[in-house]
């Protein structure tokens, strides 16, 4: 009898601890706790490595100005008080030459690539800055770190934290860098990256609503192009009017030549290779 009750508490408090954990990892802040914001740096890392070796699907460009432009604008985004992480993640920025693909997309940590593709359908700083920003959001509110916690669960994720099981950390990179499957955003993480990227660009010179020319443009277009972005980052037409309320709530002026910045872009564009 003893050992039957002893059994039915062991029972009753695994299944305590099964719905306390389920109930923490839905929990806002959770994330931080289990796997802190600097074990997104390894992962990121070891993603930015698989890249760089797998230059038939990644073909990096080889134009260090053209980078250099990209870098000097996340820089510009980075200077807002907004961005918590800016000492501790690398941000760095790496152009794919792949004119077909018109995409963006950033590992945990702030390793960020731009297609050429996306750069040659934008017709202005202020567009790609708005899509820049969204993308360092994404690294900034942690949202694959989150969906790890979810997806691997507590153990998983206290192992890459305290760093004791490489291999598992690796692992998770290849799962991750495999179709970017983690990298696919839900429609609340694509919404709170255009918020905040709006906030970012508010401390810029760059129109903060020009992202809204990327989505018009994106609109515009059809077929295998834009097949990619539309896998990692759903397109509503909600986001579209999301950012014209923003503007307006915010009362941000109309945009003009010096807050979109499109002459040197087009400089810019015809310089890159
Ligand atoms: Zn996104």
């Amino acid at each position: 009898m003893n050992a039957l009750i002893k059994y039915f508490s062991v029972s009753v408090w695994q299944f305590y601890c099964i719905i306390l954990s389920g109930f923490l990892i839905q929990c806002a802040g959770f994330t931080n706790l289990v796997m802190p914001p600097k074990n997104d740096i390894g992962l990121g890392a070891q993603m930015d490595a698989q890249i760089r070796n797998s230059p038939k699907e990644y073909p990096i460009l080889n134009d260090a100005n053209s980078r250099q432009y990209l870098q000097n604008m996340i820089n510009k985004v980075l200077q807002s008080p907004e961005i918590k992480y800016k000492s501790m993640f690398p941000y760095k920025v790496e152009i794919i030459k792949d004119d077909k693909t018109v995409n963006a997309f950033c590992t945990p940590g702030g390793y960020i690539y731009v297609y050429t593709g996306l750069i040659k359908m934008l017709d202005n700083e202020a567009s790609l800055a708005g899509v820049i920003g969204h993308e360092i959001a994404h690294a900034e509110l942690r949202h694959s770190a989150n969906r790890i916690v979810k997806a691997y669960g507590l153990q998983l994720a206290v192992e890459i934290a305290l760093g004791n099981n490489p291999g598992r950390t690796a692992e998770v990179a290849a799962n991750m860098f495999s179709g970017l499957a983690l990298l696919k955003n839900s429609r609340n993480d694509e919404s709170d990256a255009d918020d905040y990227s709006f906030k970012y660009l508010q401390s810029t010179n760059w129109y903060p609503g020009a992202i809204s020319y990327f989505f018009e443009k994106v609109k515009g277009q059809g077929g295998g192009a834009i097949e990619s972005l539309l896998s990692t980052h759903p397109l509503p037409q909600d986001r579209l009017d999301t950012v014209s309320k923003r503007v307006k709530d915010a009362r941000i002026p109309p945009p003009n030549e010096s807050t979109l910045s499109s002459k040197s872009y087009l400089e810019f564009k015809k310089r890159l290779l």
